[in-house]
């Protein structure tokens, strides 16, 4: 026999959630926009002409995320 541990809610008994100002959202989302963006260059196009760092050190260390993203790479 099976029974359950928590209380049963009754159907007038929601909990209110407070809705999120999107004033409070919106630097953070562009932060991490972004920030995102910033990720997509150094996986996507940081090497060649195109680097910002010489040397081949950060297209090594995104090169899985290179090809699993479909950017062309060799
Ligand atoms: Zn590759």
């Amino acid at each position: 026999m099976a029974q359950s541990v928590a209380p049963a809610l009754s159907p007038t008994s929601t909990p209110s959630v407070a809705p999120l100002p999107v004033k409070a959202v919106l630097p953070w989302a562009v932060f991490f926009g972004i920030l995102m963006l910033a990720l997509i260059y150094f996986v996507g196009a940081e090497q060649g002409a195109t680097s910002l760092i010489s040397g081949e050190n950060v297209h090594e260390w995104v090169h899985d995320g290179r090809h699993l993203l479909g950017f062309p790479c060799h």
